[in-house]
């Protein structure tokens, strides 16, 4: 395949965007090569500016879990486009979506629909430390939570990609009151919350993890941070930006039977527009402003496209009763493919996977952390990202990325798939 076209693209963007992005996880820096230029997608699949097609493992990092240009969203947003496109003023639409997202996910009563995952985040920590009292908070090594000076510490995705997990511009001050865990690992948060009696507001956790490649929680793991709120005063916030709607209908929360005091949202909610939510139980929510003394707003919050977009894909996955379990069979059916052939072929690697959340890492050992995430063979990862490109299939350019599996994958298309992984993994 040939991608002169975006090459020159590229090229062009370059003197114009920085980096030729305008986000650093699509850049290829570290696979080489230069980014590949989109020009249409519907379904599983995506059209490129030199015509070439290919199958799509990214599904813009998750949102497109029922595939691209899925009709109901694009009907609904050119519907809505004409009757206009941002008021700044409240719509019937914003309470539809809302009541829709409360009713779909257990344990919380309000939601606050925002435009982006990282201001969800960076909302859910205001108003955990507005409600506690209290300025500290624990995040995971690994986790990224959006790119918001508080989470900027050992970060995960593009900052573990690019090198800077801590990046320059975070005030020492700022950084001082987020505390750092090792992922799946509750001593650690133990002796933290020891160290730091009354101090912590909140704990924020990928429930599973996606940014470090995917990460389960350990047994056990989840529950205890659970507890360990529950006995200190301390809110334990869900960061669903990836998993919600997208794991079960409710999350998380569901999935494991587990409640999260904070719930963030991203993704998927939005259905392909730019969407973040957050949403607690009312004690919380009340908290904030105009009711509450926590301050957050926004002109195009609620923003009638978004939210239209939004309530088509909520909608869609809420009336399908075995969705999950298409997405499940679906990714279940490429990770024994995957195993196969990459054992056939004398590789070293582990897979890890949580529903329609997968990753493929080539090392032998178990991946449940940043540490053993980091210790990847980034050289064959290189191969295998290259190798699939040739064959029409596109996955993160990034071996901390995980793989996001569309319901608009056909088994011939994962058939085809795990037959390039086999071709690919030869030539390591
Ligand atoms: N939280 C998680 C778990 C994420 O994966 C991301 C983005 N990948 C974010 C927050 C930030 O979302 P956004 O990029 O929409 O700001």
């Amino acid at each position: 395949m040939l991608y002169q076209r975006s090459s020159q693209l590229f090229a062009e963007a370059e003197k114009v965007i920085p980096g030729g992005v305008n986000s650093p996880v699509r850049a290829f820096k570290a696979v080489g090569g230069t980014p590949i230029f989109v020009k249409s997608a519907k379904g599983a699949y995506l059209y490129d500016e030199d015509g070439n097609r290919l199958i799509d493992y990214i599904n813009s990092w998750g949102p497109m879990i029922l595939g691209h240009a899925f009709e109901p969203v694009v009907e609904s947003v050119i519907h809505r486009a004409k009757l206009g496109t941002s008021f700044g003023m409240p719509t019937a639409l914003e309470t539809e979506i809302a009541a829709l997202s409360v009713a779909m996910v257990p344990n919380i009563d309000k939601i606050r629909f925002v435009n982006s995952g990282t201001e969800a985040c960076m909302s859910a920590i205001r108003l955990a430390r507005g409600f506690t009292k209290k300025d500290k908070i624990i995040k995971f090594a690994g986790c990224y939570h959006g790119h918001s000076d508080s989470f900027l510490i050992q970060a995960g995705s593009g900052a573990i990609t690019f090198g800077t997990p801590n990046s320059p511009g975070v005030t020492a001050g700022t950084a001082k009151d987020t505390l750092l865990a090792r992922y799946n690992d509750l001593d650690n948060v133990t002796s933290l919350i020891e160290a730091n009696k009354n101090e912590i507001a909140a704990i924020i956790v990928e429930p599973v993890a996606g940014n470090m490649g995917c990460i389960p929680p350990s047994k056990g793991f989840l529950e205890g941070l659970r507890q360990l709120c529950t006995d200190n005063d301390i809110l334990l916030i869900f960061d669903e930006v990836m998993t919600g709607f997208r794991l079960a209908k409710g999350g998380v929360q569901e999935l494991y039977n587990i409640t999260a005091d904070i719930v963030c949202f991203g993704k998927v909610i939005g259905g392909g527009l730019p969407v973040g939510a957050f949403a607690a139980r009312n004690e919380i929510m009340n908290y904030l402003a105009p009711l509450g003394p926590v301050y957050q707003a926004g002109t195009l919050s609620g923003n009638p496209l978004a939210m239209a977009a939004g309530l088509a894909m909520l909608k869609a996955l809420n009336e399908d009763h075995t969705v999950f379990q298409r997405l499940e069979e679906k990714t279940a059916y490429l990770e024994t493919g995957i195993r196969k052939v990459l054992t056939e072929n004398k590789v070293t690697f582990t897979i890890n996977r949580v529903g329609s959340m997968i990753s493929v890492h080539f090392d032998a050992n178990p991946v449940v952390d940043f540490q053993s995430a980091a210790k990847g063979d980034n050289e064959t990862f290189k191969k295998f990202f290259h190798g699939l490109l040739k064959e029409g299939i596109y996955i993160a350019p990034s071996a901390y990325e995980t793989w996001f599996i569309t319901d608009a994958l056909t088994f011939d298309d994962l058939d085809f798939t795990i037959r390039a992984i086999d071709k690919v993994s030869k030539t390591f």
